[in-house]
This record gives C-alpha cells, structure tokens and sequence, in this order.
C-alpha cells in the first residue's frame, strides 16, 4: 500500500484546522512530488486557509497520499493538469467513484476546479466537468483562492459561487458559459511558490530539493507551448535562490535546478560556485547546447550531475530553421567537442521528427549527427518524438502527421540508428496522437469522454478525422504592461 512505502519531509508546516480539500493530481506520486505545478498549488491553497489532503491515481486506483482518507468526503476536488495524457485519468476517477462528471448534472457535489499548465493553453478536453477553471500561473490567483475560502466558509450555494467566481479575469467558470480570460501571471519569480514542499524518497528525482529558477524561455522555439504559455521570462534573484536553498540543505543535500532553459539564467556561474562545498548531488534540468562547455560541465559533474542532454532536435539546417531552434551545425560541433573534452562517454540527444516538409534527408541528419557524436567517442542515447502541433505554437493549426506516416518514419529512423549501434527511443505515436487530439479539443470533446465508457476505444474513432480547430482562443495569453513594465518580453520570432 502506498502509506506503507512513503516516508515524507515537509518543509513547511502542515495546516490543520482549514477548510478540507482534496488536491489531486491524476497520476503516479513519483511524478506528482517532484512536479513543480502541483507543489505551487499545494502551497497556494494551504496559504489561503485549506487543509490539503493530496490524492494520486496509481494502479488504476485514486489513493489519499497520506493513506487514510476516502476522497468521496471531501466537498471541493482540486485537480493539478499538467499533461495532456492526465485528463483520461481525471475522467478515470470520475468513473470509479461513481461522481457525476458533468458539472451541471453533479450542481458542486462535490465542486470541482482546475489548474495547472494545460489550463494555460487549452482547457477544452475537460470544459464540461469542470465548475471553475484558473488559468495561469497560481501565485497570482490568490486573491481568488481567498474568495473561494470565504464562499464555502459562508455555505453560499452553488449557484451563488460559481458567479462571484466569474468575476475574476482569470478564471472561467464553464457551467455559466465561460467568456474571454487572461492568464494571470506574476512579476518577480521572488514571489513564486514553485519550489518543493515537500520531499521523498520516492520522489521521480528522489529526496531532491527543486526549485525553478526561471519561468518562460528567450529562445522561442516554434514548437515549444511552454516558452509561449509562460512568457516573459524571468529569473529568480541569486540572493533569492541562496536564501531558499539555504533552508532546504536543512532537509536534504540534492538540489535540482528547474527552468526552461537554465543556462540562460544570467546568474549561472555565481550559483554554481556557491553550490560548491553545500551539496552533495545537483541536477539541471535543461542546458541550451550552445551554452555548453567544458567548464560547465565539468563544474556539474562536480556536483554530481553526471548526465548531460543535447537538443539539437533536427537532423538538418531546413528544419531547425522550421522549428526556429537557432542553433547550427557549428553549434553542435562545438558541443560535442566540449563534452568530449570534458572526458563525458555519453550523452542523451533529443530529436523531433514528423516536421513539415520533412524529406528522407532530414531523417538522415539525425542519423548523421549520432554517428558524429560516436565518431567523438562518445556514446549518444537518441531520444525521439513525434511533433505534436500545440496551441499557442505557430503550428497550432496544422495537422499532425498521420500514424501510419510516423510510424514509418519511425521505423526508418530506427534501422538506421541501429545499423550504426545507436539506441533509440521512440514516444509511442499513438499517445502522441492522442495528446494532439487532447491539446487541440474543442469543448464537444470532453461531453464524448464524459459519457463514453471506452474513452481510448473513442477517440481512436475521433482521431480518424480530427481536425485542428482553434477553439481555444478564449484564452488571452498577452502580457499585461501594468505586470510586467520594462521587463524584456519574448516575442514569436
Ligand atoms: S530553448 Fe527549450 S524551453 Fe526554450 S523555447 Fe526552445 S525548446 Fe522551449
């Protein structure tokens, strides 16, 4: 059984005495601890007067993480998303508790709200069950988490609810119709929430300590929805991020460094050297390629992190130009030389293949570029997806390329890696296609999951004639200038 096996610290007090909640994240607690998302919702709500008692749908099975409660007692179910292939989960549980899905039918009992990086960009899949949606970034949705306490607090009905809710830009409320929303975002990542509440060993990174350095990315890659979602970028402060992992060191000696892209934070070096001597194992969560270099990894792999990843994500110059990668094949050169010189055997690479216009050549340039990196000496572990074409993305409105298309091109791509002693690893096309559908619903979809009992059995029929409809737009994912001010803002390039 689950409380058995998990032996928790928490950094932070528990509340007691709050308003119960169940916060759920519908998936395994190996990834639940270590999502950032979830630990940010988790403080969210304790901050605004709530009692969380976290829930994690593993084995088929919704399970209270602390091993004792019945989720079916609990009056407000908070549902932390962060990947599209979680949403069948969440109806999962629906199923097995026996709760009505559709919120209009079910009339709050109990009352259901969602957060989490696909409320961002596309809440469709899950419109219909939801009674509120926030959308954004949960440190700046306090004051209505305030409100919501007060609510429930004051027994307001259900009705009575739903429409002081709706008041709030941020939020949509879908059994009233919903209307146009902002993202709400926060100024200073001083005031983030997204650092580790709670540890363990089970934890996906073990007892690691995580805390996200930098929201958004500068690069903009065209097919990236997080670097569009979490626009502008911003960096966490050196004094700030000391003084937070300062207090973890109490707990823990692994720290992680989460960010989009971690090697643009400007204060890098400096944090590294002040890393030195305090812990015993770092991880990083993503370094740029052509940010890499020997120091760098040397400085790392005395940290202890001893692995390193490569994203030249495509084989040749046309489709990097595609996917707006801003990297060269002297870039890659000059990776992989840095990584040899820092004495590394081996490296993982991510590639993304299924581009438009993608010819056999581009294929083969993943090809070439692994044999480049074992002409290094050094051994490539090929990591390899299909492009799923996201909201928000300037591909949001293409199709994806068909299974049976991908699935050639991954069994092309695969031979040939094999032939030349190259591992590789392949995202399943069918969940890939599954997530497209998912990330691309129109609302209609969660009414066909909601009263479907095969819910892959159907949309393997949807996915036949899927056909990308930005129906999301509701969603304004501008910046406000009263936010951000002269901070830099990246824009689609
Ligand atoms: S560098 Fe990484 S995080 Fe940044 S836009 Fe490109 S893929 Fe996204």
């Amino acid at each position: 059984m689950l409380q058995e096996k998990i032996i928790e610290t928490f950094l932070e007090s528990k509340r007691f005495g709050g308003l119960p909640i169940a916060l759920i994240f519908p998936n395994e607690y190996a990834v639940a601890v270590a999502n950032l998302g979830f630990n940010a919702s988790y403080r969210a709500f304790e901050k605004a007067g709530f009692d969380c008692e976290r829930f994690i749908y593993s084995d088929g099975k919704i399970r209270s993480v602390s091993g004792n409660k019945n989720i079916l007692d609990f009056k407000v179910w908070a549902f932390s998303l962060s990947f599209e292939l979680d949403v069948m989960n969440v109806f999962e549980i629906f199923s097995k508790t026996g709760v009505e899905p559709l919120a209009k039918m079910r009339k709050g009992k109990p009352f259901v709200i969602f957060g989490g990086a696909m409320t961002f960009f596309n809440p469709n899949s899950f419109w219909h069950i939801a009674d509120t949606i926030f959308h954004g970034e949960i440190e700046g949705n306090q004051e209505m988490l305030f409100t919501l306490h007060e609510t429930i607090e004051k027994g307001l009905n259900w009705s009575e609810t739903l429409s002081i809710l709706n008041d709030f830009e941020n939020v949509s409320v879908p059994p009233l119709g919903g209307k146009n929303v902002k993202l709400s975002k926060i100024r200073d990542l001083g005031d983030s929430f997204a650092d580790s509440v709670m540890l363990s060993d089970s934890g996906a990174f073990g007892k690691t300590y995580l805390v996200e350095i930098e929201r958004g990315c500068i690069h903009n890659c065209a097919f990236c929805v997080a670097s569009k979602i979490y626009s502008v970028v911003r960096f966490m402060s050196l004094n700030e991020i000391e003084r937070r992992i300062s207090y973890a060191l109490e707990y823990t000696d692994k720290v992680g460094l989460v960010g989009s892209s971690v090697s643009d934070h400007p204060e890098l070096h400096e944090l590294l050297e002040w890393l030195k001597g305090r812990v015993r194992r770092l991880s990083v969560s993503s370094l740029r390629l052509d940010a890499i270099n020997a120091e760098l990894i040397g400085t790392l792999n005395s940290l202890g992190d001893r692995e390193i990843t490569l994203a030249p994500e495509a084989g040749t110059q046309k489709m990097r130009d595609l996917l707006k990668k801003k990297i060269n094949d002297e870039d890659i050169e000059n990776a992989l030389h840095e990584v040899k010189k820092a004495g590394l055997k081996r490296v993982k690479m991510y590639f993304i293949y299924g581009l438009p216009g993608e010819e056999q050549e581009d294929l083969d340039g993943i090809v070439e570029i692994a044999a480049r990196t074992k002409a290094y000496g050094i051994i490539p572990y090929v990591s390899i997806n299909p492009l799923i074409p996201k909201p928000s993305t300037p591909f949001e409105s293409i199709e994806m390329r068909a299974a049976d298309d991908l699935r050639k091109r991954e069994r092309y791509l695969q031979s040939n890696l094999g032939k030349i002693g190259v591992k590789s690893k392949f995202e399943s096309v069918r969940l890939s296609r599954i997530q497209w559908i998912i990330s691309t619903a129109d609302k209609e979809l969660s009414l066909i999951l909601a009263n479907s009992q095969d819910r892959f059995g159907s949309l393997k029929k949807i996915e036949k004639k899927w056909k990308s409809d930005p129906s999301w737009k509701y969603i304004n994912n501008s910046w406000k200038e009263s936010v951000f001010g002269d901070l830099k803002i990246s824009k689609e390039g």
